[in-house]
């Protein structure tokens, strides 16, 4: 149920934009979604489907993903590479110290309001 608790937290965050913009309705939502972070889109989807036809500000809202690629940095060489084919080991030089810098997130990029 990982998507439908992030659905939830979007809502939210919607809900308390609205209330500080004085907005009755979104037209819609763009979110960016890590390559890495687990989410299935087509469930998000659903999920958001299920949601919105129960939130009067969510009603007409479309909802629009982007991916966003995962990127991993090797500490050693000091080198970036694409995480989803090299994994947590970097090609560059074999090491194990890498972190993930960018593809775990799902943030709420744009909104369309009215
Ligand atoms: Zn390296």
């Amino acid at each position: 149920m990982h998507e439908l608790s992030i659905v939830t937290h979007v809502a939210k965050t919607l809900d308390e934009l609205a209330e500080e913009n004085h907005l009755t309705k979104i037209g819609s939502v763009t979110l960016e979604i890590g390559e890495v972070s687990g989410i299935i889109t087509d469930y998000f989807i659903d999920c958001w489907d299920y949601f919105k036809v129960r939130h009067p500000l969510l009603k007409e809202a479309e909802l629009k993903l982007e991916t966003l690629p995962a990127v991993t940095w090797g500490e050693d060489c000091k080198q970036e590479y694409e995480t989803v084919r090299y994994g947590r080991i970097c090609p560059y030089c074999q090491s194990e110290h890498t972190f993930l810098l960018t593809g775990n997130e799902c943030t709420i990029k744009e909104i369309e309001a009215e």
